[in-house]
C-alpha cells in the first residue's frame, strides 16, 4: 500500500552478462504475471525466428541517431558494436497507468536508468559458472564463436557493477529463477513508501 502513489506502476529493470538467461527468464515472467515487457529498439540484425515489433523493434543507424536527437530514448547504449535503446514513451504511458514494466538491458543503459529512475528495481542475473554461461552461449546458436568470446570476455567487467543492483539473481534451475524474480516483483509492491504521518492520516479518514 502507497497512499501517495498507490496507482503507478513498477520498473523493474533486468540485466546481467549476455546468455545469463535474461530473455528466457522474462518470456517465463511474461506468462506468469502482469508484468509488461518494454521493447527496444536495435541496429543489430534480426536472428531466425524474431519478428520486428515482438523481440525488438529492428531500426537501421540513421533511423536510430534521429531517435536519439528527438530524446526519444529513456537510455541507449550501443552494445558489441549495436545500438540498443528504450523507448521512453511507451514506458511512461505504462507505468501511469499502474502497469509494471520490466526492461531487459545491459549494464551501461541500466546505469543511465538509475541516474533517471532511482525509484526503479535492479536485478542481476547470473549465471552458475563460466563454463555453463560458455554452454549456453554456444548451445543457443545465434552467436559467431569470435561473437561468443567478446561476450564471454566483457562478462567479467559487467560483475563489477553488481553493487549498483538492489537483487542478484543466480540462473541456476530456471524454474527457481523465475520464482525469485516473481518474489521480488510482489515484495516491491510492499515496500514502506510513505511517512507514518501519510498512513495515519489515511487510517484517519476511514475511522
Ligand atoms: P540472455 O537473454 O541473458 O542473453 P538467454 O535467455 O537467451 O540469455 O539464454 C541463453 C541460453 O541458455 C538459451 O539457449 C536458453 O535456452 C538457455 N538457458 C536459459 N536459462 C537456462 C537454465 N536455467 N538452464 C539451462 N539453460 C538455460
Ligand atoms: P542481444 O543482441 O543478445 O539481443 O542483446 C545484447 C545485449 O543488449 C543484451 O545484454 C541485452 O540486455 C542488451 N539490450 C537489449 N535491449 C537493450 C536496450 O534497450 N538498451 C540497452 N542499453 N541494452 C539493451
Amino acid at each position: 500500500m502507497n497512499p501517495e502513489d498507490k496507482h503507478a506502476g513498477k520498473l523493474f529493470i533486468l540485466s546481467g552478462p549476455s546468455g545469463a538467461g535474461k530473455g528466457t527468464i522474462c518470456k517465463e515472467l511474461l506468462a506468469q504475471t502482469q508484468v509488461e515487457l518494454s521493447i527496444s529498439m536495435t541496429t543489430r540484425n534480426p536472428r531466425v525466428g524474431e519478428t520486428d515489433g515482438v523481440s525488438y523493434y529492428f531500426a537501421t543507424k540513421e533511423e536510430f541517431l534521429r531517435k536519439i536527437d528527438a530524446g526519444g530514448f529513456l537510455e541507449y547504449a550501443e552494445v558489441y558494436g549495436n545500438y540498443y535503446g528504450t523507448p521512453k514513451e511507451p514506458v511512461i504511458e505504462k507505468l501511469a497507468a499502474g502497469i509494471d514494466v520490466i526492461l531487459e538491458i545491459d549494464m551501461q543503459g541500466a546505469l543511465k536508468v538509475k541516474e533517471n529512475y532511482p525509484d526503479g528495481v535492479f536485478i542481476f542475473i547470473l549465471p552458475p559458472s563460466m563454463a555453463e554461461l560458455r554452454k549456453r552461449l554456444t548451445g543457443r546458436g545465434t552467436e559467431t564463436a569470435e561473437a561468443i568470446e567478446m561476450r564471454l570476455g566483457e562478462t567479467l567487467k559487467e560483475l563489477s557493477y553488481i553493487d549498483k543492483y538492489d537483487y542478484c539473481v543466480v540462473n541456476g534451475k530456471l524454474e527457481e529463477a523465475v520464482a525469485r524474480v516473481k518474489a521480488i516483483t510482489i515484495a516491491e509492491h510492499s515496500k514502506v513508501t510513505f511517512t507514518a504521518e501519510e498512513l495515519i492520516s489515511k487510517y484517519k479518514e476511514e475511522v
